[in-house]
């Protein structure tokens, strides 16, 4: 059923989400923005019933927000372009979730929503680059999602592994969200059923352990999930179910969660979403992508800050 959602979705988008538009754009040309309107309350999803498709369902919902991925080499991109132009324009970052809890009815899609995310964060040793990262989306009052590799499990007593769980932990208490990546970054569709099972359901038991809050998303390295099938891990889907995972985080397509997937009752999850990936020696780059991501599908296109009747827009006020 899942993978005939998928299939359809992306057969309906036809979008390759890494392909990369070739434009330069000067990103202190955008102008800002007004603050966008207070979101409709009427911007709520339908309780759940058993019968999805007689379910009205709000557009603005099964929009799948702008995602980008982001690593410790964009921290400049990150600090010198993202976050100011975020903060400048109103957009509002969420987590996985913050989303979970929009699809499930229980907080309206706010405007110009945007899933930051920083990915290959270890639990055994965490480099000064990601601490300045998360720690100047705090300063500028946004959260990001940390895509962790719990390579080492937050019970073992070792003085490296105990300190980067607690910063981790403190990370989460600002509000990020830690969801997993797997164990040890592992390239599932390569994997035995048991080490996918590992690195899946084991990765979510670390993380609630280390930080008190379990993760809805697996991060899949290498954006390694083909929704054709050619290069799905064995035992994906179960192994996520198991772990109680909502979202399966690739890259390609994923722009919005199609009618068939809303209501989502707990047997329905995981649903896959996309994302798009940074360009720090294109800044311009990268916030193109991130406006024009709102143009992929009509759902989208209502919280947009852009005109996206025209290919050539940028932002309009
Ligand atoms: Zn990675």
């Amino acid at each position: 059923m899942r993978r005939i959602a998928w299939i359809a979705l992306l057969a309906a988008i036809g979008l390759a989400g890494c392909g990369a538009p070739a434009r330069a754009i000067d990103p202190t040309h955008f102008p800002t923005l007004a603050p966008p309107p207070a979101a409709s309350p009427t911007q709520v999803v339908a309780t759940a019933t058993a019968e999805p498709t007689a379910v009205a369902i709000d557009p603005a919902v099964t929009c799948v927000p702008p995602s980008l991925m982001m690593h410790s080499k964009d921290r400049y991109l990150l600090q010198q372009t993202v976050i100011p132009f975020l903060v400048k324009n109103h957009y509002t970052t969420l987590t996985y979730r913050d989303y979970a809890d929009i699809l499930d009815g229980q907080k309206p899609m706010p405007q110009r929503p945007v899933l930051l995310s920083i990915d290959d964060i270890p639990a055994d040793y965490i480099n000064s680059y990601f601490r300045a990262m998360f720690g100047s989306l705090h300063d500028a009052g946004l959260v990001s999602t940390i895509a962790m590799n719990p390579n080492q499990p937050p019970e073992k007593t070792d003085q490296a592994v105990q300190a980067s769980w607690a910063l981790v932990k403190s990370w989460s208490d600002w509000g990020m969200g830690v969801e997993t990546h797997t164990v040890n970054h592992r390239y599932l569709p390569g994997a035995l059923p048991p080490e996918v099972e590992f690195e899946i359901v084991e990765s979510a038991r670390r993380i609630a352990a280390g930080v008190g809050i379990s993760p809805v998303a697996l991060v899949l390295p290498y954006g390694a999930e083909d929704t054709s099938g050619n290069e799905q891990a064995p035992g994906l889907i179960p192994f996520s179910q198991e772990a109680h995972l909502k979202f399966l985080v690739g890259i390609t397509g994923g722009r919005q969660i199609t009618a068939g997937a809303l209501p989502i009752p707990q047997d329905e999850y995981p649903v896959y979403v996309g994302r798009v990936g940074a360009n720090k020696d294109q800044p311009g780059e990268t916030l193109w992508e991130i406006q024009h991501w709102y143009c992929a599908v009509p759902a989208c296109a209502k919280l947009a800050p852009i005109n996206c009747s025209n290919p050539n827009a940028t932002l309009t006020p």
